[in-house]
């Protein structure tokens, strides 16, 4: 009787241990091809597919959100999306701008230098700042709500009407030439930067330039467009409706010292300025070297009020303001 009890017992086990062989074996498939179904949902596996390489997916998936790389997945494989994508000043709204950069340029030269080849940071900056595109034809108007970080240019326009309501008068001992005016914040601001270059360097700055009116810009630029041509004005003045001089936010100075736009970049006074004048609000608007971002050549005398929180982050990031304009603040 014990004997057959244990045999049935042995029966009802080996049957148990059977059963439970079976459930870990299936959930176990189970299991890897749940993973397996998981991956191949994955943005990792699916740009792999589509030819990517590790290093250029790791790139693509640490850089950008669901929605952007769900728009990747809809191109084909492009070996420069990641490059761009890797660049500081990356703006997923421009990528197929960046991209028709890139084929703009000469087949030759990726066959011989390959994606290395390219200054995908320079063709981002051109890009976001829009100087790939028509210069006046296809300006947008100011945003004037930015306030005293409206961006005015050859690409956003101010318009005939556009007259700042603040304008204060600049005193003699601040100025050359005729009459001249100025935004009340900024003419503070001003003062206070005249007298600091004063006290630290026995510098005196002078304002040779300050609010223009619409009306004011249409003279100058009409005068070397008479004498010279279209070609010529343009390379030399604003046209009418996209000086900066006409937000009333603008001053070309220079100072007792030195009072030359050939000479000035070599004066003590812009040495001063480029230092310290953000400090006070004011950033060099149109530096050496940056005529393909900004569209003018080097002004050492052009400075532009943007306040002083904002002249400061600008100065730190050692960009121009058309750059830091459209990737901080548009
Ligand atoms: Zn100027």
């Amino acid at each position: 009787m014990t004997k057959k009890k244990v045999y049935h017992l042995k029966k009802g086990t080996k049957i148990f241990l059977f059963l439970c062989v079976l459930v870990c074996i299936s959930s176990y498939y189970g299991y890897q091809y749940y993973q397996d179904y998981l991956y191949k949902q994955s943005y990792e596996y699916k740009l792999l597919e589509l030819g990517y390489k590790q290093e250029q997916m790791e790139v693509l998936v640490d850089k950008l959100n669901d929605e952007q790389l769900e728009k990747i997945l809809t191109y084909q494989y492009n070996e420069f999306i990641p490059e761009f994508v890797k660049t500081k000043y990356f703006l997923f709204k421009n990528l197929e701008g960046y991209l028709s950069q890139v084929i703009t340029q000469d087949e030759d030269f990726f066959k011989y230098h390959g994606t290395e080849g390219y200054d995908y940071e320079h063709l981002v900056a051109l890009v976001n700042v829009r100087a790939t595109e028509n210069p006046y034809e296809e300006a947008l108007l100011v945003d004037e709500s930015k306030g005293y970080a409206m961006l005015a240019n050859k690409y956003y326009e101010l318009g005939s009407d556009y007259e700042p309501e603040d304008l204060v008068d600049i005193e003699l001992k601040y100025y050359y030439g005729d009459k001249k005016q100025i935004r009340s914040e900024v003419y503070e601001a001003f003062k206070e930067m005249w007298n600091a270059a004063n006290e630290e360097e026995g510098i005196y700055l002078i304002v040779d330039s300050a609010y223009r009116s619409y009306e004011h810009q249409k003279k100058v630029y009409q005068f070397y467009e008479d004498s010279k041509g279209t070609k010529y004005a343009d390379s030399i003045a604003a046209r009418p409706g996209f000086s900066e001089h006409q937000t009333g936010l603008t001053l070309d100075i220079y100072s007792k010292e030195c009072f030359n736009a050939k000479t000035f970049s070599k004066s003590k006074t812009y040495a001063w300025l480029v230092d310290n004048s953000y400090k006070y609000g004011f950033i060099l608007r149109y530096p050496d070297g940056k005529k393909d971002i900004t569209g003018y050549s080097y002004e050492s005398w052009h400075y532009r009020y943007v306040g002083k929180e904002l002249a400061e982050k600008v100065y730190k990031e050692g960009i121009t303001f058309d750059e830091y304009y459209a990737f901080y603040l548009e």
